[in-house]
């Protein structure tokens, strides 16, 4: 069962009304598949395999967006902190390689939604700031890897927002951008509902997943049976299919901030290896990170800003806009899904025939989410296979050193 987590609200949250009412859903129901988890992943699994003609039931013990989907900070890179140069270190070209494809995958499919909705798609690019030399040679070499559109900027001809400020070099994948991630939730339910095949039923965790036949998913009050089940929980995805493979709970923390004047961010920004993060939203600017300061703290489901991790967070803003002064007007948290070697898990749960998993996107499921759903969907409908290194049943690591 989900521990008791607490998801307090966040900038986000506090900007629209909730996306679904909380009905849970009562007695016996019968469906083709059963998904568990209405934040990102889940809603684009729902909404790919609605299209592809399934019957699908969607369920969460809150409603739509409570989770990471509804609290982060909307970047859509393809890459993830660590990017092409450290992945093929790590763990190979291949799999660095599938990741950045799940990406590109994923821009595609949010600009397919952003043509029929406002999800605050904007392709801005990215920028990445390299707090060191090492870490200037690492955005060098993925530049070399990827080759274009990739840009790399030396210490001189860094944006002038950033010049004086302790950056090395930049890296810019112009193609990169930022959306609203609530408003592209929003969409993707909408564009689920609008099939005719979507069910619903958000307030109840859900307790069980067995795998069956049929597959069947159980809440304190329903029954739900199936052809298949996909858990989509990430975070808590454990307590329905005990690991391995393990997911674990990580806290990111964030703030929002009125800055006078304005800093000129003109697209979303990483640094020091992706840890720190800002942007803009309109006039506000958002800016989260400095998680490895609260160190053992962060590993919690716990989603309430906390020091030591929030003063720093502060000190890291000043830093960033002095001399203009920033009045901090929100502050909030959210719990990240971690994997062993930092790559989601996606596909069928180990040992089970029905029951499948799309998890642990690594704080970066808005940059992945909807790629990996669609890679997913396309394995449980045999049109495609999903890389290697996202099975669940890999052996951490196991692709490291393949060429
Ligand atoms: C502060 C912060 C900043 C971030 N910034 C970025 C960013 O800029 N770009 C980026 O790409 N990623 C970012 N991320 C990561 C991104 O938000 C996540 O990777 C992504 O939202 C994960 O989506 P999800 O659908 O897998 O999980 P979630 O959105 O966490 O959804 C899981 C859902 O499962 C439900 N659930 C859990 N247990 C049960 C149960 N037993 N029964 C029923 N339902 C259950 C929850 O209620 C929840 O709705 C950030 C994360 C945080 C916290």
């Amino acid at each position: 069962v989900r521990k008791e987590s607490v998801e307090p609200g966040s900038f986000w949250l506090g900007r629209r009304p909730p996306l679904g009412s909380p009905a849970p859903l009562a007695g016996r129901h019968e469906t083709d598949v059963a998904v568990v988890g209405a934040g990102i992943a889940g809603a684009c699994v729902a909404l790919g395999l609605a299209r592809a003609g399934r019957r699908v039931t969607l369920l969460d013990a809150a409603v739509p967006g409570r989770g990471a989907t509804g609290r982060n900070a909307g970047f859509l890179l393809a890459e993830g902190a660590e990017g092409t140069a450290e992945v093929s270190r790590a763990l190979g070209r291949a799999t660095a390689a599938a990741l950045r494809e799940t990406g590109l995958r994923t821009r595609a499919e949010v600009a397919a939604l952003a043509a029929k909705a406002d999800v605050g798609w904007r392709a801005k690019g990215s920028i990445r700031l390299a707090g060191d030399e090492a870490e200037a040679d690492d955005l060098a070499e993925t530049a070399r890897l990827v080759g274009k559109p990739l840009e790399t900027m030396g210490r001189d001809a860094l944006p002038a927002a950033y010049r004086g400020r302790g950056f090395h070099a930049a890296l810019v994948d112009p193609l990169d951008g930022e959306v609203d991630p609530l408003a592209l939730l929003s969409a993707v339910l909408a564009a689920a509902r609008a099939t005719g095949r979507l069910s619903e039923g958000y307030g109840d965790p859900v307790t069980a997943v067995e795998d069956g036949p049929p597959a069947v998913v159980r809440t304190a009050r329903a029954e739900v049976r199936a052809e298949r089940a996909v858990v989509t929980t990430n975070a808590w995805a454990n307590e329905l299919i005990p690991g391995p493979p393990a997911v674990r709970p990580v806290r990111a923390q964030m703030l929002a901030a009125r800055v006078s004047p304005l800093p000129a961010w003109d697209r979303p920004a990483y640094a020091n290896r992706g840890a720190d993060y800002w942007r803009l939203v309109g006039d506000v600017a958002i800016l989260g990170g400095k998680r490895l300061v609260g160190g053992d703290t962060e590993e919690t489901d716990d989603a309430r800003p906390a020091a030591p991790v929030q003063p720093a967070l502060e000190a890291l803003l000043a830093r960033l806009v002095r001399p203009a002064r920033a009045e901090v007007t929100t502050r909030w948290a959210g719990t990240m899904g971690f994997t062993p070697d930092g790559v989601p898990f996606a596909g069928r749960a180990p040992g089970r025939s029905r029951t499948w998993l799309l998890a642990g996107c690594n704080g970066h499921g808005m940059g992945w989410g909807a790629g990996l759903a669609a890679a997913l969907v396309d394995a449980m409908e045999g049109r495609g296979s999903l890389a290697p290194c996202f099975d669940p049943a890999r052996r951490a690591g196991a692709g490291a050193g393949t060429a």
